[in-house]
């Protein structure tokens, strides 16, 4: 067994059909094995009906179901919003989000075990990079926060923890394991970067089908560098041809995410630097007034939002406001930190 898979649900399918097979159980037990993970969200492996006793109790000597185990449940008085801290075999600790909207029920998850990207505005960032999360560890999140949801999941959004691109390979293989194993449409699934240029270029090259997002934020080069220190590798202009180059290659839109800053990106003129920036691009904006993290950065007033939102209704693309869900337990968008690991 590699060293690095300590769990059931980290073993591609060969390597669950070898253990299987050390374990002494025949090759159909494979399906109803995943059946009870992928359709029932068991916790265990003594939950599992149809598998007999002495092959459960000789899995779960071999090793854990779950690669990660919930320690920690807060939810926000205001919101149907849950954030959970989880802890990976590792020891190392990482945060996921579940929001149910209306009729939407979704789960921000994380990708790294803090984050090497060092966004200004993020509390993640203050953690610097510790680990890239398995595939596994990727899957078990939505598979726990399925189990404690009342509700469907219906949207997975790739924006907790870490920059997904730079844990690119097992991002891709995870958010497959979500579209087949698990029935989430592809289009369900959002990757959301901060604009790792060449790793945008080779989605498109691949043509995954997952829904791409990119945290954008700034109007010129000088001002996302300070806020956004990867713009000096990956400049504003290579970002903005290699969104180009992925619109020509899928004809799928992108989400630009627009983090409002106050003093730094919120004025009306920002607002039509952004339209000048975007025009000739078919895409979506998602606006999203800053929550604060107690930083150097604070949210704009009620009145320069509203200013800054109508003149972007002359905008060509589409414009949405996003009021970040669970504030109140550092749960919305760049509130994720952990602080004990
Ligand atoms: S916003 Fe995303 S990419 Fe930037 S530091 Fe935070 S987690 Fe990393």
């Amino acid at each position: 067994m590699p060293e690095t898979k300590k769990s059931f649900i980290e073993l591609d399918p060969n390597e669950a059909k070898t253990l299987l097979a050390e374990v002494g159980g025949e090759p159909f037990r494979l399906a109803q094995i995943h059946n009870w993970i992928y359709k029932n969200h068991v916790a265990d492996w003594d939950e599992m009906e149809n598998i007999p006793k002495h092959l459960s109790q000789n899995l779960s000597e071999a090793l854990p179901l779950h690669p990660l185990e919930i320690i920690h449940i807060k939810g926000s008085k205001t919101e149907p919003t849950r954030k959970f801290l989880f802890k990976t075999q590792s020891g190392h600790n990482i945060e996921s989000v579940l929001m149910h909207d209306k009729d939407r029920t979704t789960v921000c998850i994380s990708s790294q075990v803090g984050c090497a990207v060092d966004c200004k505005f993020c509390a993640t960032a203050s953690m610097g990079f510790i680990k890239n999360l398995s595939a596994g560890e990727i899957v078990d999140q939505v598979l726990q926060l399925e189990r404690e949801s009342q509700k469907k999941i219906t949207n997975v959004v790739f924006m907790g923890m870490g920059e997904p691109f730079l844990n690119y390979n097992r991002v891709m293989e995870g958010a497959t394991r979500l579209n087949t194993a698990l029935g989430f449409g592809a289009r369900r699934i959002t990757i959301s970067t901060a604009g790792i240029v060449p790793k945008i270029r080779q989605m498109a090259d691949e043509n995954r089908q997952f829904k791409l997002a990119i945290s954008f934020n700034a109007i010129d080069e000088d001002r996302r560098k300070k806020i956004m220190p990867l713009t000096q590798i990956h400049s504003l202009k290579s970002l903005m041809e290699s969104a180009f180059y992925y619109y020509q290659k899928t004809k799928r839109f992108i989400t630009f995410e627009f983090v409002l800053l106050k003093g730094i990106n919120d004025s009306p003129s920002d607002g039509l630097k952004l339209i000048q920036y975007l025009s000739g691009l078919p895409c979506k904006v998602n606006v999203i007034p800053y929550n604060e993290i107690g930083g150097e950065f604070s949210r704009p007033d009620e009145q320069t939002i509203r200013e800054f939102l109508n003149t972007l209704k002359q905008a060509p693309f589409t414009v949405t406001v996003r009021w970040s869900k669970g504030t109140d337990i550092d749960a919305g968008c760049g509130q994720l930190a952990v602080k004990a690991i």
